[in-house]
């Protein structure tokens, strides 16, 4: 049998700098079935760049940071054996970079916000395909605007996954026999060109989206964390990594905040039955989490997650008993801005939602647009500093002693809002953010340890 086709992606901190970047290409070069290669943008550089695309600063703020940013791509591209043929187009790019940062408009026009995101991804794919040549291997840097074609919704564009499709078998599919291809993840373009980004995290996605476009069997997720963990290493250090997952319990962590894979993730993978494996691109030989359709066990629970940054909006009207439709009103302007809502809970006068509202995200623009437009019909209470604490894990609803595992070990907090049974694969609830990491390694202890 041949080499499954494999698409490999990198994140931020694999390709922080030069000795990180070589242990990728290790990678790359030591899997034959390996032909794309995704990249994010060195870590810290995509900051940067929001900071510029957001924040009102001053000229000699914005060179600061223009500056940082030059030293962080410098500083790879000092390293490189060949850095000459590198060195004009970096230079290109950083000038767009000061273009784009100075502009005057940049903190008013969506389009040069999303313009000025995309260029981490382009600088890093351009070093990442010269480090990897290193290896003696063919390479080509392969602007991904050319096939991930999205929506106008800058900040958050939504993939076209039928011009994905025809465009990656068009113009991508054929240079993979050639080359080793390197191209940049987070990034799209519109119908007219446009450039548009994916979200926060999005190279996830993108290495997702191509390897369904393009048929591959695998996808690899490099990363900073020797797989999935039970939860975020970062909130107990009692976490471990998980050998096996399946796609739905992956899809459920994903949505639910862990950061490891970007929400929409699994959604490519599912439709095609793609494997997907995370691993450590520090540490290779230690393995990682394969995550498949179908896994051996289904343990009740599986892991934990947190998504931080979220608010509670509680409308209400005392006219609601006889007001036929409020609901559907309340609702009615939620979908009309394209939120998703977690959890709900509704009384006789007042119905309470929680919407993720992270900084200087699209989000938290729709949000303040979709509360404007509530407060029109009635009043409206919005509460910040809210956590939502999801347990993974599988026939959730239907497995006894369940829920009263759960309850009876967070029993001393105030949990603000309970989901419960809506899915068999997760039981969500809202605590007060000074609450989560506490909930969190006391419920990890009692459930993984
Ligand atoms: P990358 O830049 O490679 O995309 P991210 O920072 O986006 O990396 O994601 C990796 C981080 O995700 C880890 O460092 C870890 O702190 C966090 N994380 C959150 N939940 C989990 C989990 N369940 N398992 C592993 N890592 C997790
Ligand atoms: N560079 C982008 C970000 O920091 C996308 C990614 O890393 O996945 O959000
Ligand atoms: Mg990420």
């Amino acid at each position: 049998m041949s080499n499954p086709l494999t698409i490999a992606k990198f994140g931020g901190t694999s390709v922080a700098n030069y000795a990180a970047m070589q242990n990728c290409a290790r990678i790359v070069a030591g899997n034959p079935g390996t032909r794309i290669v995704v990249v994010s943008a060195a870590a810290g550089i995509t900051n940067h760049l929001v900071d510029l695309a957001h924040k009102a600063m001053t000229q000699d703020q914005i060179s600061e940071v223009c500056q940082a940013i030059t030293d962080i791509e410098y500083r790879i591209l000092n390293e490189l054996k060949d850095k000459d043929s590198v060195e004009s187009k970096l230079n290109d790019l950083l000038d767009e970079v000061k273009k784009l940062a100075f502009h005057e408009e940049i903190l008013h026009r969506n389009d040069l916000k999303d313009n000025l995101l995309s260029m981490g991804e382009r600088m890093s794919s351009l070093m990442f395909s010269a480090v990897l040549a290193e290896q003696n291997v063919t390479t080509m840097n392969f602007d991904v605007r050319k096939v991930l074609r999205t929506d106008s919704e800058f900040g958050c564009a939504a993939p076209q996954l039928e011009a994905i499709r025809e465009n990656a078998q068009a113009l991508l599919k054929p240079e993979i026999d050639n080359a080793i291809v390197v191209t940049q993840g987070f990034v799209g373009a519109d119908d007219e060109g446009r450039t548009t980004t994916l979200g926060r995290g999005g190279s996830d996605f993108t290495a997702a989206l191509l390897a369904e476009a393009i048929d591959a069997d695998v996808c690899e997720i490099w990363t900073d964390v020797t797989g999935v963990y039970t939860t975020d290493p970062r909130i107990t250090a009692a976490a471990h990594p998980l050998p096996e997952l399946s796609f739905e319990e992956a899809a459920e962590m994903a949505t639910f905040g862990a950061k490891v894979l970007h929400p929409a993730t699994m959604e490519p993978a599912v439709r095609k039955d793609i494997k997907v494996f995370v691993g450590s691109s520090k540490e290779p030989e230690k393995g990682g989490t394969w995550i498949v359709k179908d896994c051996e066990n289904e343990p009740p629970f599986r892991a934990l997650t947190r998504r931080k940054e979220q608010v509670m909006v509680t409308v209400k009207t005392p006219k609601m008993m006889y007001a036929q439709g409020f609901l559907q009103q309340v609702f009615g302007i939620i979908a009309k801005h394209k939120l998703s809502v977690d959890l709900v809970t509704t009384s006789e006068i007042s119905v309470s939602f929680t919407l993720d509202n992270p900084a200087n995200s699209v989000a938290q623009r729709l949000n303040r647009e979709t509360i404007a437009d509530l407060e029109t019909i009635c009043d409206v209470k919005v509460e910040h500093g809210f956590d939502l604490v999801t347990v993974v894990g599988n026939h959730m609803q239907t497995s006894k002693g369940v829920s009263s595992r759960i309850f009876a070990a967070v029993s001393d907090f105030n949990l603000r809002m309970i989901c419960f049974g809506a899915n068999p694969h997760n039981i969500s609830f809202l605590v007060n953010e000074s609450d989560s990491t506490e909930i969190v390694t006391i419920l990890h202890k009692e459930l993984f340890e």
